[in-house]
């Protein structure tokens, strides 16, 4: 396929997609059959596909099964989730293990794996190493919200292609400008993203919203500027978006894209993210916070939210605060220096929920 092409294919059987897809993209057609292919889906937490949080197996499997049909035999299935959660407890509730059996298809757990220092424009980033020994990278991300960048998709899912320590100076960086130079040194062959039924405002899910849609293409500037669109967003609110785009990862969408539809339906726009999801930017004074505890703010502020007690005063979060004094209200042990706190690293949703509506 061509580098400013999406494909589209509609319907709600994963597997269906992830063979249409992989076959209809063509690129497979030069790689050798013995080259190492490997599939990064989405493995955030350990939660199933209809959360909204995780990539379908089934569409992981689809993928796998064409490829297997074509006589690729060197298949992987790589991911390393947030720091939160255990790539080996998300392999196991995601039906990851299951698929691996089926397809004798190795699970590869970054979170255990070594690293290698690599350069970008922008200075130095670790990447795990199995990821660099691959001759292909198919790149399965979820189109879904994310509670720091918005959106999370293409160049954001290549973020669990690095070592647990990276991910923390990722946040401590401000998410942005490391996505897109991650994106400058780990560059998929082809890109084949679930659309089925993402959480449009949290990477962790709990709010899935059939969408029927899954796309693929091999540009992710492309990918993720028609993403934000879906989730009716402009690129410009996802800043990363912008910055691989400066750094030639990419185009942007543009009147040169061209939509090829492999059966008929309806791409769904301007999804609606939740009050809460927009109202959270107002008071949030975020520096390099973890998305685990920017998550769990997150679900907190959506009972408050409901309930009517949502905080009007500002909310500090994120490691840029750790042994500072702050004048106001924190959440988790980097806060320790504010007036008060939400104790825990990660703090528990039900925590900081506490928090608020008691004072303790
Ligand atoms: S308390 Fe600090 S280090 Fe712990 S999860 Fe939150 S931001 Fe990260």
């Amino acid at each position: 396929m061509r580098e400013n092409e999406i494909l589209h294919w509609f319907g709600t059987d994963p597997f269906e997609a992830g063979r249409e897809l992989m076959k209809a993209s063509g690129q497979w057609q030069n790689w050798g059959r013995d080259e190492l292919i490997g599939l990064k889906p989405n493995l955030v937490v350990a939660k199933k596909a209809s959360s909204g949080a995780t990539t379908h197996p089934a569409f992981v499997a689809g993928a796998i099964s064409f490829l297997q049909e074509k006589g690729f035999r060197r298949i992987q299935i790589l991911e390393g989730s947030w720091v939160g959660d255990s790539t080996k407890r998300a392999f196991k509730v995601c039906g990851y293990n299951k698929l691996s059996d089926k397809y004798d298809v190795p699970l590869i757990d970054l979170q255990k794996n070594s690293s290698v220092v690599m350069e970008s424009t922008n200075g130095e980033y670790r990447i795990c190493s199995s990821v660099l020994q691959l001759d292909r990278l198919i790149n399965m991300p979820v189109l879904k919200g994310h509670c720091q960048t918005s959106l999370t998709c293409a160049l954001k899912n290549l973020k669990g292609c690095i070592p647990d320590s990276e991910k923390r100076r990722y946040h401590r960086m401000g998410l942005h400008q490391p996505i897109a130079d991650l994106n400058e040194i780990v560059r998929a062959d082809l890109i084949l993203v679930d659309g089925l039924e993402g959480d449009p405002d949290y990477e962790e899910g709990g709010n899935p919203v059939r969408m029927n849609l899954f796309f693929a293409g091999t540009d992710p500037v492309l990918i993720d500027s028609y993403a934000a669109g879906l989730l009716g967003l402009q690129p410009e609110e996802v800043a990363y978006i912008g910055k691989a785009a400066a750094l030639g990862i990419g185009s942007q969408l543009s009147d040169e894209t061209k939509l090829r539809y492999l059966n008929k339906g309806e791409a769904v726009e301007g999804i609606q993210r939740s009050v809460a999801a927009y109202r959270l930017k107002e008071i949030v004074r975020e520096d390099g916070a973890c998305s685990a505890c920017y998550a769990s703010l997150m679900r907190a502020l959506s009972f408050l939210e409901k309930e009517d007690n949502f905080p009007s005063a500002p909310v500090h979060i994120g490691q840029g605060y750790r042994g500072t004094q702050v004048s106001g209200v924190g959440i988790g042990i980097c806060l320790k220096g504010a007036d008060s706190y939400a104790k825990g690293c990660p703090p528990e949703a039900a925590e900081i929920y506490r928090f608020f509506k008691d004072g303790s």
